[in-house]
């Protein structure tokens, strides 16, 4: 075991050492079952999509394909979980790279960001009738990381929305505090009880996993987002109440003091 044969190299000279050293162990057994689970839970969540793509497929080759009907309805299926997979792919590539990227710090000015980031979106905020109101100042400006903010920023939009009920609101409000920035995205939508509240930051959480899938969700958005809240020197909380709505609130310092920053 690799843990004896270090402290035998050691001289260990006080109690105080060893409860040292047996707390990183406990620290690094951690982290190693966490990474673990995540591969786990990673294989299965691909075997998903997968395991279905490869069924319809067969199916289709089999003869399916002769019936008009069917084919279509199998296609579909194909098409949904195909970017499903997609989707899956791209948010893994994106935890792991805001781990491993060093975060490159420029002038980020709120508002014209945000609203560049709304404009994908406004089909999706047409077709469900939200009305989305923008509280921010044009002054309103931080030194961050602008592709790892405008990520934090549209996996909360993009929840607001699909977690929203059809004539929604979603409110984003940014105030001044303690040189830096706080950033609310309130919405109406379905809320999240107590116990949910502390655990939809986990990689693979999802309150309803059904409606979860069924809207093209992966489960790793809010992940993502706290990975790089934090790699940004900030801090997240929700505050939420099931039928009311729910509000995501981002503290940013106007300079990030963290060691982990590099500047560009
Ligand atoms: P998903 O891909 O499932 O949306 P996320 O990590 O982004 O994964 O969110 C985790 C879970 O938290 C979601 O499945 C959903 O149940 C819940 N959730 C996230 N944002 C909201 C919101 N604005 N309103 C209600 N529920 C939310």
């Amino acid at each position: 075991d690799v843990n004896v044969v270090w402290m035998k190299r050691q001289t260990v000279t006080s109690t105080y050492q060893v409860a040292v050293l047996l707390y990183d162990m406990t620290a690094v057994k951690q982290i190693q079952q966490m990474q673990l689970d995540f591969v786990s839970n990673v294989s299965h969540e691909l075997k998903t999509p997968v395991t279905s793509i490869s069924g319809f497929a067969e199916t289709l080759l089999a003869g399916a394909q002769d019936d008009p009907k069917a084919r279509q309805e199998f296609l579909e299926i194909i098409n949904t979980e195909s970017k499903r997979l997609a989707a899956l792919i791209q948010d893994i590539i994106a935890l792991s790279r805001g781990q491993q990227q060093p975060a490159r710090l420029e002038t980020v000015a709120l508002r014209p960001t945000i609203e560049k980031l709304l404009v994908p979106l406004q089909q999706t905020i047409r077709q469900k009738q939200i009305h989305v109101q923008l509280n921010v100042a044009q002054s309103a400006k931080l030194m961050t990381d602008r592709q790892k903010f405008e990520q934090i920023v549209k996996n909360l939009i993009i929840n607001a929305l699909v977690y929203n009920r059809t004539t929604g609101q979603l409110t984003i409000t940014a105030y001044p505090q303690k040189n830096g920035w706080q950033l609310d995205f309130n919405d109406t939508g379905l809320g999240i009880g107590a116990d949910d509240q502390k655990r939809i930051f986990e990689r693979f959480y999802r309150v309803d996993k059904a409606r979860s899938r069924h809207q093209g969700g992966t489960g790793l958005g809010l992940a993502i987002v706290h990975n790089l809240v934090t790699i940004l020197g900030g801090k997240i909380q929700v505050t939420s109440q099931l039928g009311v709505g729910s509000t995501f609130s981002l503290y940013f310092p106007e300079k990030p003091q963290a060691v982990k920053l590099t500047k560009n």
